[in-house]
Protein backbone atom coordinates (compact mmCIF):
# COMPACT_ATOMS: atom_id res chain seq x y z
CA UNK A 1 0.00 0.00 0.00
CA UNK A 2 1.01 3.50 -0.77
CA UNK A 3 1.15 6.13 1.81
CA UNK A 4 -2.38 7.30 2.08
CA UNK A 5 -1.51 10.75 2.32
CA UNK A 6 0.28 10.72 -1.69
CA UNK A 7 -3.51 9.76 -3.03
CA UNK A 8 -6.24 11.93 -3.92
CA UNK A 9 -9.80 11.31 -5.21
CA UNK A 10 -10.20 8.41 -7.17
CA UNK A 11 -7.41 6.72 -5.34
CA UNK A 12 -5.20 9.03 -7.63
CA UNK A 13 -1.72 10.56 -7.23
CA UNK A 14 -2.24 13.68 -5.27
CA UNK A 15 0.87 15.41 -6.95
CA UNK A 16 -0.56 15.41 -10.66
CA UNK A 17 2.53 15.19 -12.82
CA UNK A 18 3.43 14.84 -17.21
CA UNK A 19 4.80 12.47 -18.86
CA UNK A 20 8.08 13.75 -19.70
CA UNK A 21 7.49 12.53 -23.60
CA UNK A 22 3.62 12.62 -24.65
CA UNK A 23 2.40 14.96 -22.08
CA UNK A 24 0.06 12.38 -20.03
CA UNK A 25 -1.31 12.96 -17.15
CA UNK A 26 -0.14 10.40 -13.92
CA UNK A 27 -4.04 11.05 -13.15
CA UNK A 28 -5.10 9.08 -16.56
CA UNK A 29 -6.74 5.66 -15.16
CA UNK A 30 -6.04 2.04 -16.54
CA UNK A 31 -9.26 0.11 -16.72
CA UNK A 32 -10.82 -1.31 -14.03
CA UNK A 33 -13.66 -3.91 -12.90
CA UNK A 34 -16.98 -1.97 -14.10
CA UNK A 35 -18.90 -4.61 -12.63
CA UNK A 36 -17.69 -3.21 -9.36
CA UNK A 37 -17.30 0.45 -10.02
CA UNK A 38 -19.43 2.00 -7.54
CA UNK A 39 -18.64 6.00 -6.55
CA UNK A 40 -15.95 4.52 -3.60
CA UNK A 41 -14.18 2.85 -6.73
CA UNK A 42 -10.51 3.54 -6.56
CA UNK A 43 -9.04 3.73 -9.93
CA UNK A 44 -5.55 2.29 -11.01
CA UNK A 45 -3.81 5.08 -12.48
CA UNK A 46 -1.42 4.79 -15.64
CA UNK A 47 2.24 4.05 -14.12
CA UNK A 48 5.18 6.59 -14.29
CA UNK A 49 8.64 5.33 -14.06
CA UNK A 50 11.59 7.44 -11.87
CA UNK A 51 12.30 9.39 -15.01
CA UNK A 52 8.37 10.52 -15.22
CA UNK A 53 7.56 8.50 -18.40
CA UNK A 54 4.34 6.44 -18.41
CA UNK A 55 4.13 2.79 -19.46
CA UNK A 56 2.68 3.41 -22.80
CA UNK A 57 5.25 5.44 -23.96
CA UNK A 58 7.69 2.65 -22.70
CA UNK A 59 4.83 -0.29 -24.62
CA UNK A 60 5.19 1.96 -28.04
CA UNK A 61 8.80 2.75 -28.04
CA UNK A 62 9.90 -1.13 -27.68
CA UNK A 63 7.47 -1.21 -30.57
CA UNK A 64 9.02 0.53 -32.76
CA UNK A 65 12.97 1.14 -31.42
CA UNK A 66 13.88 -2.95 -32.94
CA UNK A 67 12.79 -4.68 -29.79
CA UNK A 68 9.35 -6.37 -31.34
CA UNK A 69 10.46 -8.71 -34.64
CA UNK A 70 7.02 -8.27 -36.73
CA UNK A 71 8.01 -10.43 -39.50
CA UNK A 72 7.98 -12.67 -36.60
CA UNK A 73 4.63 -11.38 -35.05
CA UNK A 74 3.34 -11.84 -38.32
CA UNK A 75 4.31 -15.83 -38.64
CA UNK A 76 2.53 -16.13 -35.45
CA UNK A 77 -0.74 -14.41 -36.60
CA UNK A 78 -0.57 -16.89 -40.15
CA UNK A 79 -0.52 -20.00 -37.46
CA UNK A 80 -3.39 -18.78 -35.44
CA UNK A 81 -5.35 -18.27 -38.65
CA UNK A 82 -4.07 -21.41 -40.16
CA UNK A 83 -5.28 -23.38 -37.16
CA UNK A 84 -8.77 -22.29 -37.74
CA UNK A 85 -9.09 -22.12 -41.68
CA UNK A 86 -10.42 -25.57 -41.78
CA UNK A 87 -13.45 -24.83 -39.06
CA UNK A 88 -16.35 -26.18 -40.04
CA UNK A 89 -18.50 -23.63 -39.60
CA UNK A 90 -19.87 -20.70 -41.73
CA UNK A 91 -16.94 -18.07 -40.18
CA UNK A 92 -14.20 -18.69 -38.82
CA UNK A 93 -14.02 -15.28 -36.61
CA UNK A 94 -15.66 -12.36 -35.18
CA UNK A 95 -14.62 -9.21 -34.87
CA UNK A 96 -16.59 -6.25 -33.31
CA UNK A 97 -17.03 -2.84 -34.51
CA UNK A 98 -18.83 -0.09 -35.68
CA UNK A 99 -17.14 0.48 -39.15
CA UNK A 100 -14.75 2.90 -37.71
CA UNK A 101 -11.17 3.16 -39.29
CA UNK A 102 -9.51 -0.09 -36.40
CA UNK A 103 -12.33 -2.22 -37.28
CA UNK A 104 -12.19 -1.73 -40.82
CA UNK A 105 -8.50 -2.08 -40.81
CA UNK A 106 -8.83 -5.52 -38.96
CA UNK A 107 -11.75 -7.16 -40.75
CA UNK A 108 -10.52 -6.63 -43.60
CA UNK A 109 -6.69 -7.32 -43.00
CA UNK A 110 -8.41 -10.82 -41.62
CA UNK A 111 -11.00 -11.28 -45.09
CA UNK A 112 -8.64 -10.53 -47.55
CA UNK A 113 -4.70 -10.51 -46.50
CA UNK A 114 -5.08 -13.23 -44.22
CA UNK A 115 -7.80 -15.71 -46.22
CA UNK A 116 -10.53 -15.50 -42.71
CA UNK A 117 -13.91 -15.74 -42.97
CA UNK A 118 -14.64 -12.92 -39.68
CA UNK A 119 -18.74 -12.43 -39.17
CA UNK A 120 -18.54 -8.74 -38.14
CA UNK A 121 -20.66 -7.59 -34.88
CA UNK A 122 -22.03 -4.36 -34.26
CA UNK A 123 -23.29 -3.20 -30.62
CA UNK A 124 -25.11 -0.04 -31.89
CA UNK A 125 -24.21 3.81 -30.58
CA UNK A 126 -26.51 5.62 -28.37
CA UNK A 127 -27.44 7.74 -30.74
CA UNK A 128 -25.93 7.65 -34.46
CA UNK A 129 -23.96 10.29 -35.96
CA UNK A 130 -25.37 11.23 -39.79
CA UNK A 131 -21.35 10.23 -40.58
CA UNK A 132 -20.98 6.92 -38.04
CA UNK A 133 -24.16 5.57 -39.83
CA UNK A 134 -22.54 5.95 -43.71
CA UNK A 135 -19.29 4.43 -42.36
CA UNK A 136 -21.30 1.29 -40.85
CA UNK A 137 -23.48 1.46 -44.15
CA UNK A 138 -19.66 1.43 -46.36
CA UNK A 139 -17.73 -0.53 -44.06
CA UNK A 140 -20.11 -3.22 -44.91
CA UNK A 141 -21.06 -2.56 -48.78
CA UNK A 142 -17.65 -1.35 -49.77
CA UNK A 143 -15.30 -3.47 -47.28
CA UNK A 144 -17.68 -6.40 -48.16
CA UNK A 145 -18.59 -8.47 -44.67
CA UNK A 146 -21.42 -10.15 -43.18
CA UNK A 147 -22.97 -8.14 -40.20
CA UNK A 148 -25.15 -8.18 -37.37
CA UNK A 149 -26.26 -5.10 -35.87
CA UNK A 150 -27.29 -5.82 -32.30
CA UNK A 151 -29.41 -2.68 -30.50
CA UNK A 152 -29.77 -2.84 -27.03
CA UNK A 153 -33.17 -2.31 -25.47
CA UNK A 154 -33.13 2.39 -25.78
CA UNK A 155 -35.27 2.52 -22.36
CA UNK A 156 -32.67 0.12 -20.46
CA UNK A 157 -29.66 1.64 -22.45
CA UNK A 158 -30.66 5.40 -21.14
CA UNK A 159 -31.75 4.59 -17.97
CA UNK A 160 -28.17 2.77 -17.17
CA UNK A 161 -26.48 5.78 -19.16
CA UNK A 162 -28.50 8.01 -16.67
CA UNK A 163 -27.55 6.38 -13.76
CA UNK A 164 -24.04 5.84 -14.61
CA UNK A 165 -23.66 9.55 -14.97
CA UNK A 166 -25.08 10.78 -11.49
CA UNK A 167 -23.35 8.05 -9.90
CA UNK A 168 -19.75 7.84 -11.31
CA UNK A 169 -19.90 10.65 -14.15
CA UNK A 170 -19.50 7.92 -16.34
CA UNK A 171 -21.94 8.16 -19.38
CA UNK A 172 -20.29 5.70 -21.23
CA UNK A 173 -19.95 3.15 -18.93
CA UNK A 174 -23.04 0.93 -20.12
CA UNK A 175 -22.06 0.88 -23.70
CA UNK A 176 -18.49 -0.02 -22.76
CA UNK A 177 -19.83 -3.01 -20.86
CA UNK A 178 -22.01 -3.98 -23.41
CA UNK A 179 -19.76 -3.60 -26.15
CA UNK A 180 -16.98 -5.28 -24.64
CA UNK A 181 -19.14 -8.60 -23.88
CA UNK A 182 -21.38 -8.38 -26.91
CA UNK A 183 -18.55 -9.73 -29.37
CA UNK A 184 -18.12 -12.99 -26.93
CA UNK A 185 -21.40 -13.56 -26.56
CA UNK A 186 -22.35 -13.35 -30.30
CA UNK A 187 -19.38 -15.79 -30.80
CA UNK A 188 -21.09 -18.19 -28.52
CA UNK A 189 -24.75 -18.50 -30.07
CA UNK A 190 -22.84 -18.50 -33.95
CA UNK A 191 -20.56 -21.27 -32.67
CA UNK A 192 -16.94 -19.15 -33.62
CA UNK A 193 -14.22 -20.14 -32.26
CA UNK A 194 -12.34 -16.95 -32.19
CA UNK A 195 -12.41 -13.30 -31.24
CA UNK A 196 -10.28 -10.70 -32.49
CA UNK A 197 -9.84 -7.93 -30.75
CA UNK A 198 -8.14 -4.68 -31.68
CA UNK A 199 -5.00 -2.47 -30.33
CA UNK A 200 -3.31 -3.88 -27.38
CA UNK A 201 -4.46 -2.21 -24.41
CA UNK A 202 -0.78 -2.14 -23.11
CA UNK A 203 -0.80 0.63 -26.02
CA UNK A 204 -2.81 2.80 -24.10
CA UNK A 205 -0.82 2.05 -20.33
CA UNK A 206 -2.85 -0.78 -19.36
CA UNK A 207 -0.33 -3.72 -18.00
CA UNK A 208 -1.25 -6.46 -19.40
CA UNK A 209 0.46 -10.07 -18.62
CA UNK A 210 -0.42 -11.68 -21.36
CA UNK A 211 -0.15 -8.93 -24.59
CA UNK A 212 -1.90 -11.74 -26.68
CA UNK A 213 -4.87 -12.29 -25.41
CA UNK A 214 -7.58 -12.30 -22.72
CA UNK A 215 -7.27 -14.60 -19.98
CA UNK A 216 -9.05 -16.23 -16.85
CA UNK A 217 -5.80 -16.47 -15.02
CA UNK A 218 -5.79 -13.13 -13.02
CA UNK A 219 -1.44 -13.05 -13.42
CA UNK A 220 -2.08 -12.86 -16.42
CA UNK A 221 -4.54 -10.38 -16.88
CA UNK A 222 -5.89 -7.01 -15.74
CA UNK A 223 -8.72 -6.45 -13.37
CA UNK A 224 -10.63 -4.26 -16.70
CA UNK A 225 -9.81 -7.51 -18.98
CA UNK A 226 -10.05 -10.68 -17.22
CA UNK A 227 -12.53 -13.10 -18.58
CA UNK A 228 -14.45 -13.87 -15.85
CA UNK A 229 -15.10 -10.42 -13.91
CA UNK A 230 -18.30 -11.64 -12.05
CA UNK A 231 -17.21 -15.19 -10.83
CA UNK A 232 -17.52 -15.11 -7.12
CA UNK A 233 -20.55 -11.93 -7.09
CA UNK A 234 -23.63 -12.96 -6.20
CA UNK A 235 -25.91 -11.71 -9.40
CA UNK A 236 -28.32 -9.08 -7.56
CA UNK A 237 -24.76 -7.65 -6.63
CA UNK A 238 -22.91 -6.87 -9.60
CA UNK A 239 -22.86 -3.20 -10.65
CA UNK A 240 -24.33 -1.75 -13.78
CA UNK A 241 -23.96 2.30 -14.03
CA UNK A 242 -22.64 2.49 -10.42
CA UNK A 243 -25.42 0.77 -8.84
CA UNK A 244 -26.27 -2.86 -7.72
CA UNK A 245 -28.61 -5.05 -9.89
CA UNK A 246 -30.80 -5.15 -6.93
CA UNK A 247 -31.28 -1.54 -6.98
CA UNK A 248 -32.26 -1.78 -10.70
CA UNK A 249 -35.28 -4.31 -9.72
CA UNK A 250 -36.45 -2.34 -6.93
CA UNK A 251 -36.95 0.42 -8.92
CA UNK A 252 -39.54 -2.06 -11.23
CA UNK A 253 -36.83 -3.66 -13.74
CA UNK A 254 -36.29 -7.02 -14.80
CA UNK A 255 -33.45 -8.90 -14.18
CA UNK A 256 -33.45 -10.28 -17.75
CA UNK A 257 -33.39 -6.86 -19.05
CA UNK A 258 -30.02 -6.33 -18.24
CA UNK A 259 -28.45 -9.73 -19.52
CA UNK A 260 -27.10 -7.99 -22.87
CA UNK A 261 -25.04 -6.00 -19.97
CA UNK A 262 -23.50 -8.88 -18.42
CA UNK A 263 -20.34 -11.27 -19.62
CA UNK A 264 -20.67 -14.57 -21.03
CA UNK A 265 -20.25 -17.13 -18.68
CA UNK A 266 -16.65 -18.10 -18.44
CA UNK A 267 -17.63 -21.99 -18.87
CA UNK A 268 -19.22 -20.90 -21.79
CA UNK A 269 -15.73 -19.66 -23.32
CA UNK A 270 -14.06 -22.91 -22.35
CA UNK A 271 -17.26 -25.50 -23.78
CA UNK A 272 -16.68 -23.92 -26.74
CA UNK A 273 -13.22 -23.51 -26.50
CA UNK A 274 -13.24 -19.90 -27.78
CA UNK A 275 -9.98 -17.72 -27.75
CA UNK A 276 -9.65 -14.19 -27.66
CA UNK A 277 -6.59 -12.11 -29.43
CA UNK A 278 -5.64 -8.54 -29.87
CA UNK A 279 -4.74 -7.98 -33.38
CA UNK A 280 -2.52 -5.22 -32.46
CA UNK A 281 -0.43 -7.62 -30.57
CA UNK A 282 0.42 -9.05 -34.26
CA UNK A 283 0.15 -6.18 -36.52
CA UNK A 284 1.72 -2.86 -36.41
CA UNK A 285 -1.38 -0.93 -35.09
CA UNK A 286 -1.02 2.86 -35.76
CA UNK A 287 -4.26 4.43 -35.52
CA UNK A 288 -3.59 7.37 -38.43
CA UNK A 289 -2.06 4.17 -40.88
CA UNK A 290 -5.62 2.83 -39.76
CA UNK A 291 -7.05 5.82 -40.88
CA UNK A 292 -5.66 5.90 -44.28
CA UNK A 293 -6.41 2.13 -45.20
CA UNK A 294 -9.88 2.06 -44.07
CA UNK A 295 -10.77 5.27 -46.20
CA UNK A 296 -9.19 3.23 -49.22
CA UNK A 297 -10.49 -0.42 -48.49
CA UNK A 298 -13.71 0.17 -46.89
CA UNK A 299 -14.97 3.61 -48.16
CA UNK A 300 -14.43 5.68 -44.71
CA UNK A 301 -14.95 9.16 -44.69
CA UNK A 302 -13.98 11.83 -42.19
CA UNK A 303 -16.47 14.11 -40.60
CA UNK A 304 -17.15 17.22 -42.14
CA UNK A 305 -15.33 19.35 -39.51
CA UNK A 306 -13.14 18.99 -36.26
CA UNK A 307 -14.65 17.34 -33.34
CA UNK A 308 -15.20 19.08 -30.08
CA UNK A 309 -12.86 19.13 -27.43
CA UNK A 310 -10.22 17.82 -29.91
CA UNK A 311 -8.12 18.76 -33.44
CA UNK A 312 -8.55 15.86 -35.47
CA UNK A 313 -11.76 14.60 -38.12
CA UNK A 314 -11.43 11.21 -37.79
CA UNK A 315 -11.87 8.97 -34.47
CA UNK A 316 -14.56 8.41 -32.37
CA UNK A 317 -17.07 10.00 -34.90
CA UNK A 318 -20.21 7.66 -34.75
CA UNK A 319 -22.30 8.67 -31.62
CA UNK A 320 -23.52 11.95 -30.25
CA UNK A 321 -22.90 10.78 -26.89
CA UNK A 322 -18.89 9.85 -26.92
CA UNK A 323 -17.63 13.57 -26.81
CA UNK A 324 -19.52 13.29 -23.12
CA UNK A 325 -17.51 10.39 -22.79
CA UNK A 326 -13.94 12.63 -22.67
CA UNK A 327 -15.46 15.41 -21.29
CA UNK A 328 -16.19 13.98 -18.19
CA UNK A 329 -13.00 12.14 -18.18
CA UNK A 330 -11.70 15.64 -18.32
CA UNK A 331 -13.35 16.39 -15.25
CA UNK A 332 -12.64 13.35 -13.34
CA UNK A 333 -9.16 13.10 -14.27
CA UNK A 334 -8.07 16.45 -15.97
CA UNK A 335 -7.63 14.13 -19.28
CA UNK A 336 -9.88 14.96 -22.06
CA UNK A 337 -9.74 14.42 -25.78
CA UNK A 338 -7.21 16.64 -26.86
CA UNK A 339 -5.02 14.88 -24.50
CA UNK A 340 -6.15 11.22 -24.85
CA UNK A 341 -5.44 11.63 -29.14
CA UNK A 342 -2.40 13.92 -29.15
CA UNK A 343 0.02 11.99 -26.90
CA UNK A 344 -0.91 8.82 -28.52
CA UNK A 345 0.63 10.72 -31.87
CA UNK A 346 3.38 12.20 -30.56
CA UNK A 347 4.05 8.34 -29.20
CA UNK A 348 3.96 7.26 -33.02
CA UNK A 349 6.35 10.34 -34.06
CA UNK A 350 3.52 12.00 -36.22
CA UNK A 351 3.39 15.56 -34.02
CA UNK A 352 6.28 16.47 -31.83
CA UNK A 353 5.24 16.83 -27.85
CA UNK A 354 5.38 20.28 -28.12
CA UNK A 355 2.64 20.41 -30.86
CA UNK A 356 0.75 18.02 -28.32
CA UNK A 357 1.03 20.16 -25.85
CA UNK A 358 -0.23 23.51 -27.80
CA UNK A 359 -3.43 21.51 -28.74
CA UNK A 360 -3.93 19.76 -25.27
CA UNK A 361 -3.91 23.58 -24.57
CA UNK A 362 -6.48 24.93 -26.95
CA UNK A 363 -8.83 22.29 -27.12
CA UNK A 364 -9.14 20.13 -23.88
CA UNK A 365 -12.06 20.20 -21.68
CA UNK A 366 -13.84 21.81 -24.70
CA UNK A 367 -17.75 21.21 -24.08
CA UNK A 368 -19.47 19.20 -26.85
CA UNK A 369 -22.13 21.74 -27.77
CA UNK A 370 -23.18 20.23 -31.19
CA UNK A 371 -24.75 17.14 -29.37
CA UNK A 372 -25.55 18.89 -26.15
CA UNK A 373 -29.29 18.45 -26.76
CA UNK A 374 -29.17 15.07 -28.07
CA UNK A 375 -27.31 14.18 -24.64
CA UNK A 376 -29.16 15.90 -22.37
CA UNK A 377 -32.31 14.52 -23.46
CA UNK A 378 -30.83 11.08 -23.63
CA UNK A 379 -30.02 11.31 -19.98
CA UNK A 380 -32.98 13.01 -19.27
CA UNK A 381 -31.01 16.02 -17.74
CA UNK A 382 -31.00 19.84 -17.72
CA UNK A 383 -27.71 21.93 -18.46
CA UNK A 384 -28.21 22.91 -14.94
CA UNK A 385 -28.17 20.40 -13.45
CA UNK A 386 -25.55 18.33 -15.46
CA UNK A 387 -23.20 21.22 -14.39
CA UNK A 388 -24.13 21.01 -11.05
CA UNK A 389 -23.30 17.11 -11.31
CA UNK A 390 -19.72 17.70 -13.04
CA UNK A 391 -18.73 20.24 -10.07
CA UNK A 392 -19.17 17.36 -7.35
CA UNK A 393 -16.91 15.21 -9.39
CA UNK A 394 -13.70 17.60 -9.70
CA UNK A 395 -11.08 16.68 -6.87
CA UNK A 396 -9.65 19.01 -5.62
CA UNK A 397 -6.15 18.39 -6.38
CA UNK A 398 -6.90 19.04 -10.37
CA UNK A 399 -9.02 21.89 -9.86
CA UNK A 400 -9.50 25.47 -8.38
CA UNK A 401 -11.93 27.76 -9.02
CA UNK A 402 -10.61 31.37 -10.25
CA UNK A 403 -13.02 34.17 -10.26
CA UNK A 404 -16.29 32.27 -11.09
CA UNK A 405 -14.80 29.75 -13.36
CA UNK A 406 -12.69 26.39 -12.99
CA UNK A 407 -9.23 25.85 -13.96
CA UNK A 408 -6.89 23.21 -13.52
CA UNK A 409 -4.18 23.63 -10.91
CA UNK A 410 -0.97 22.47 -12.40
CA UNK A 411 -2.01 22.17 -16.44
CA UNK A 412 0.81 20.62 -18.28
CA UNK A 413 1.95 24.13 -20.27
CA UNK A 414 2.89 25.06 -17.11
CA UNK A 415 4.09 22.06 -15.24
CA UNK A 416 6.80 22.02 -18.28
CA UNK A 417 7.26 25.88 -18.15
CA UNK A 418 7.82 26.00 -14.31
CA UNK A 419 10.33 22.90 -15.13
CA UNK A 420 12.27 23.97 -17.89
CA UNK A 421 13.11 27.31 -15.53
ZN1 LIG B 1 4.20 9.02 -22.11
Amino acid sequence: MKNKKQIGRYGLPLEVKYCEKCNVTNQKPTSINEYQHDRDTLQIPINFDKNNICYACKVIEEKWKGAVDWKEREKELIELCDRYKNFKGQYNCLVGGSGGKDSAFQSHMLKYKYGMRPLTVTWAPHVYTDIGWKNFQNWINIGGFDNYLFTPNGKIHRYLTRRATINILHPYQPFIIGQKNFAAKLAYSFNIPLIFYGESVSDYGTKLGNAKQFSTKIEDSHPGFTQDPISSMNIKDVKLGGDPISFHIEQGYNINDFECFLPLDVNKFKEKKIETHFLGYYLKWVPQENFYYAVENTGFQVNNERVEGTYQKYAGIDDKIEGFFYYTAHIKFGYGRAMSDSTMEVRNGHITKEEGLGLIKQFDGEFPKKHEKDFLEYISMTREKFDELCDKFRPDHIWERKSNRWELKNPPWEYFEKKNK
